[in-house]
C-alpha cells in the first residue's frame, strides 16, 4: 500500500448540510483509511506518543495491530487501559496529548502538527469495531470480592470508568446520579453532533449488563448522606461529582433575560432534547443574534448548537464567539474551532465584555465591550489579556451565553463534614490512592482536578478503583 506523507483526513458531513441538524459531523475511518493511516506510524523505538496519553495506552502496539488487520487485538490493547475507546476516539483533545507528543509534531509546537498520526481516529476505528461486534474484555470475578458493595456518586466519565473496573472484579456497584439520565457531561454537555447518544447508551448498557445498578434522580447530600450509604452496608464510596457549577462574568446587566450559562443552555438542548422539539416539549427560543463568551469546548459547543437551532427554526444564522485572547490561546479543540468556522460561526478576538444592556421588559439587547491586547504569560502559561481603556464599543445581541469556566459541584461536599476541600472547593485526595480525608471515600475526575478532560477523569477513576480493590481485599 502507498504510504502517504500527510495524515489521512476523515470524511465529514458537508458544513451547510450538517449545521441544520445535530447528526454526527465526523465520519470514522473506513478500513482502508485506517490501514493507510496506521501504516504511516514509524513504530518508534521510543514511542513518545505514549507519554502524551493520560492513561498511557500502548499506542504503538495497537497501531501495529491495526496494520496487521488484528482489529480485535487493537481494541483489547486499548481496552486494557481505557474502557471507552469509542467515546475517547471522538472527544479526546489528542492534539494537546498523544498527537502533540508524536514524533511528527515539532518540539515546542502548541498543538499537534498536521503530519502527526491521527491516533484518536485510529482509536475510534478500533473502538467502533469492538463495539459493533460486542467484543468483551475478560471479566475476572474475584470470589472474595463478590460480597462487597461500592457506591459511586455521579455517572460522568469518572463514575462510569470506576464502576466498570469494579464490576469486572465481581463487586456490587450502585451509581447514584442526580439527573434522570447517566453520562454526566457526556450526556448534558457535549452535543450529539460530536458524540452520538447511541455510543453513550451502548457503554451505559454494557455497565448494566455487568450488573451495575443505576439509581437516577438521587442527589446525594440532599436525600442521603455519605454516612447513610455506609449505614446501608456499602464498603467504600467513590465521588465523581464533576465541576458542574458555572462561573459568571460578574458584570452589570448579567441578570437580563436570555443570558444563559453555557451549562444551562447545553443541558436544555442535550439532556432535555430541545433540538427535537416538537417531539420533546422542551424547546429553546433561540435568539436572532447570539453572542457566546469564552474560548473552550463549552463555548464552541454552545455556539455551534445555537447556529443549528437558528437554522432549524428558520432564522438567519448569526452566532459569534467573543474571546479575550487570540485563536492561538483558545483552549477548545482545534478541530472544533475549524468546524465552527466552516459552519459560519463569527469570531471576535481580543474583546472583553464590560456590561449588558436590556430593554424595558428586562431582555438583553446589547453589550458594551473593551478591546484587549496580550501581555506576559499568566499562571495558565497563556498570554494575559489586558483591556485597553477608552476602546469601548457596542455589540447588539438578543441572547448571550456565558462559557467562562466551571467550578466544583458543592452539593455533597458541603453536606459532608470532615471531607477536606481546597480553596477552589475541589476535593483533596491522596494522589496515589485517590482516597479523601474520609477513610473509605475516594474521589476522581473534575471534582478533584478542576475542569479537565474525559480521559483525565477516567485515569483518576482507574487509580481509585485499584486502591478500592486493594482495600476491599483486606477486609
Ligand atoms: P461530570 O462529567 O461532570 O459528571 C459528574 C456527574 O455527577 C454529573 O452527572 C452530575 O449530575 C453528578 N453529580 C454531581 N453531584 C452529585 C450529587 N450530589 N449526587 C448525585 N450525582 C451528582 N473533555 C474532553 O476530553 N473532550 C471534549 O471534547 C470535552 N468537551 C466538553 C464540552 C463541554 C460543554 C463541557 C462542559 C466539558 C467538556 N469536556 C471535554 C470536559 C469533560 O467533559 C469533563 O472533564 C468530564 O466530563 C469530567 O468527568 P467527571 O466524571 O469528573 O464529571
Ligand atoms: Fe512514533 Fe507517532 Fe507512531 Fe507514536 S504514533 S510510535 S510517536 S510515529
Amino acid at each position: 500500500m502507498d504510504i502517504k506523507k500527510e495524515s489521512i483526513k476523515p470524511r465529514e458531513e458537508e458544513a451547510s448540510k450538517r449545521s441544520c441538524s445535530f447528526d454526527e459531523v465526523i465520519h470514522g475511518y473506513s478500513e482502508a483509511e485506517a490501514l493507510q493511516e496506521a501504516l504511516r506510524c514509524l513504530q518508534c523505538k521510543d514511542p513518545t506518543c505514549i507519554s502524551g496519553c493520560p492513561v498511557n495506552i500502548d499506542i504503538k502496539t495497537f497501531i501495529n495491530q491495526i496494520t496487521q488487520k488484528d482489529y480485535e487485538g487493537a481494541y483489547l490493547t486499548i481496552r486494557s487501559k481505557n474502557d471507552f475507546p469509542s467515546i475517547c476516539g471522538r472527544v479526546c483533545p489528542a492534539e494537546y496529548q498523544c498527537e502533540k507528543a508524536c514524533v511528527f509534531t515539532k518540539k515546542g509546537s502548541p498543538y499537534a502538527s498536521e503530519k502527526a498520526i491521527n491516533i484518536h481516529l485510529l482509536e475510534r476505528f478500533a473502538g467502533d469495531y469492538g463495539k459493533e461486534r460486542n467484543i468483551g474484555v475478560q471479566v475476572k470475578k474475584d470470589d472474595e470480592l463478590t460480597r462487597r458493595r461500592v457506591a459511586i456518586i455521579g455517572s460522568g466519565p469518572a463514575g462510569i470508568a470506576c464502576a466498570g473496573d469494579l464490576a469486572r472484579r465481581g463487586i456490587n456497584v450502585t451509581i447514584y446520579e442526580a439527573l434522570h439520565l447517566s453520562g454526566g457531561v457526556l450526556r448534558y454537555g457535549i452535543p450529539p453532533f460530536r458524540l452520538p447518544r447511541d455510543i453513550l447508551d451502548f457503554e451505559i448498557d454494557s455497565l448494566k449488563k455487568m450488573g451495575v445498578k443505576l439509581a437516577p434522580n438521587h442527589i446525594i447530600g440532599k436525600i442521603k448522606t455519605i454516612d447513610d450509604l455506609f449505614s446501608e452496608g456499602f464498603d467504600a464510596i467513590f465521588l465523581g461529582l464533576g465541576a458542574g457549577m458555572p462561573m459568571f462574568l460578574g458584570i452589570k446587566g448579567e441578570n437580563f433575560c436570555n443570558i444563559y450559562s453555557a451549562n444551562e443552555f447545553l443541558t436544555r438542548i442535550n439532556l432535555m432534547s430541545a433540538y427535537k422539539f416538537p417531539e420533546f416539549h422542551t424547546p429553546v427560543n433561540i435568539g436572532k443574534s447570539v453572542i457566546v463568551i469564552g474560548g473552550g469546548n463549552t463555548a464552541t459547543d454552545a455556539a455551534r448548537a445555537s447556529l443549528r437551532l437558528q437554522r432549524m427554526q428558520g432564522l438567519k444564522p448569526n452566532a459569534t464567539i467573543l474571546y479575550r485572547r487570540t485563536e492561538v490561546e483558545m483552549p477548545a479543540r482545534r478541530i472544533e474551532i475549524e468546524h465552527a468556522k466552516e459552519e459560519g460561526i463569527n469570531f471576535r478576538f481580543l474583546v472583553q465584555p464590560e456590561e449588558f444592556a436590556g430593554d424595558d421588559k428586562g431582555f438583553v439587547k446589547k453589550m458594551r465591550c473593551l478591546k484587549c491586547k496580550l501581555g506576559e504569560p499568566d499562571d495558565s502559561g497563556r498570554r494575559k489579556p489586558i483591556a485597553i481603556s477608552g476602546s469601548d464599543f457596542e455589540l447588539e445581541c438578543d441572547m448571550s451565553i456565558i462559557a467562562v469556566g466551571l467550578a466544583a459541584n458543592q452539593v455533597l461536599t458541603r453536606a459532608t463534614p470532615g471531607l477536606k476541600t481546597d480553596e477552589r472547593s475541589d476535593v483533596i485526595v491522596n494522589t496515589k490512592t485517590m482516597e479523601t480525608s474520609i477513610k473509605k471515600v475516594y474521589a476522581g475526575g473534575d471534582i478533584v482536578g478542576g475542569e479537565g478532560t474525559v480521559i483525565e477523569a477516567m485515569g483518576m477513576a482507574k487509580k481509585a478503583s485499584e486502591a478500592i480493590i486493594n482495600y476491599l481485599k483486606q477486609l
